[in-house]
């Protein structure tokens, strides 16, 4: 059998190496140390924000971020239904309840009108959101005017998911700075790596203080181990934060190069009416496209679905995945209020992630196009 394709798999650029041998020469095993305060400041510096506290995951990053803002026992949180689950997970770690709206079919994130339904509606039955969650999937940014508007309207604070978005932008903004908390994720296939970790990010200094004193057990000042708040052990590691830097070093590269690869599946199904793409809506939203995403309507494919286009990808070791299944269909959310018109239902139905690895081959390309020209004419 030829030799597996990812769907998105860790790129190195080199520069790691380095990084991770200084912190061994300087004996810096130890959790903080040098590569964890530059990281820091690296990524403040190339998101556009103030500060940054790397973390352990991006799940610790939107976890201290509900903390920051209160979110407690009972509270409500509005977040994009489309979306993956760690987006989700930490607002039930905090006893609250996610309330789950809607995308929209221009950028597949969180649709502003039914937001803007939602947050009437919850006011109505006599609860206040306590947060918005909004999710920049795949790298596209999210309507962020529209949902600000809304947001500072309501007076309800945004945090903003952009796990998967480093590096794309809205009107010039880096996707993650525009919300009173941003989270990122440099897990195994996000656009860049660290092999594990995340960062919280915001022009709030206290909100990035604290997430620092409780990522390291909540540890008040005294020369004993004093502790007044329940803390946990969410803090990046000085290793980590060395191989972090590495990838920082060409994220920009990484970007141009995912962008390629989608412009290149473009290029080669524009001939086929039944394959659309995720597109930008206009030139105020940049994309870092670190997954290429294509929905698949079966008729005017001649009968051929998405799970067709699937399994025998598979047949040649090509790894695609179906669109992010949505929240409030999991078992495990299913009990949670949603506001829903069908179109993240519609868009798992029929969508498919295509490998879009910033380190796919020429041998790899030529095997994804000969395959896909060869199921879709067939
Ligand atoms: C990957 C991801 C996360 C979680 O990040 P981890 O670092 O894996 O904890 C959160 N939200 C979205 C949308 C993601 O894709």
């Amino acid at each position: 059998m030829a030799e597996k394709i990812f769907l998105s798999s860790p790129h190195m650029s080199g520069k790691e190496q380095n990084y991770v041998n200084e912190a061994f020469s300087s004996n810096w095993i130890a959790p903080l140390g040098p590569n964890v305060n530059g990281f820091e400041k690296e990524l403040a510096s190339y998101t556009q924000t103030k500060h940054a506290a790397a973390l352990s995951s991006g799940t610790a990053a939107l976890h201290l971020a509900l903390i920051n803002l209160g979110v407690k026992q009972g509270d409500e949180v509005l977040v994009s239904s489309f979306t993956f689950s760690a987006t989700v997970n930490p607002i039930v770690y905090q006893g609250a309840v996610p309330v789950f709206i809607d995308s929209e079919m221009d950028t597949w994130n969180m649709d502003p009108e039914i937001l803007k339904k939602a947050v009437r509606d919850r006011i109505e039955k006599g609860k206040k959101p306590a947060a918005i969650i909004i999710v920049h999937l795949y790298g596209m940014p999210a309507k962020m005017d529209e949902i600000m508007q809304i947001a500072q309207k309501y007076d309800i604070p945004i945090i903003e998911d952009a796990a998967e978005a480093l590096g794309g932008q809205y009107k010039n903004k880096a996707l993650g700075s525009m919300g009173d908390m941003g989270i990122l994720s440099f897990n195994g296939n996000k656009i860049i790596t660290t092999s594990g970790g995340g960062a919280l990010i915001s022009n709030n200094e206290k909100y990035i203080t604290n997430a620092r004193f409780l990522a390291t057990q909540a540890r008040d000042e005294a020369p004993h181990y004093q502790h007044s708040h329940i803390g946990y052990n969410y803090r990046m590691s000085n290793i980590v934060a060395g191989i972090g830097r590495g990838q920082l070093e060409v994220i920009d590269k990484r970007v141009s190069q995912r962008r390629t690869i989608n412009q290149w599946y473009r290029t080669f199904l524009s001939d086929f009416d039944g394959i659309t793409f995720l597109t930008e809506p206009n030139d105020q939203f940049f994309s870092n496209f670190w997954l290429t995403t294509i929905l698949v309507d079966q008729e005017k494919c001649n009968g051929t679905s998405r799970e067709d286009i699937r399994l025998r990808l598979l047949d040649y070791n090509i790894e695609t995945r179906p669109l992010w299944k949505p929240m409030h269909l999991q078992p495990v959310f299913a009990k949670y209020p949603a506001y829903m018109n069908g179109t993240c239902e519609r868009l798992f139905d029929v969508g498919l992630c295509l490998p879009s690895g910033s380190n796919l081959t020429q041998d790899q390309k030529d095997r994804i196009y000969r395959h896909l020209i060869e199921i879709l004419k067939s």
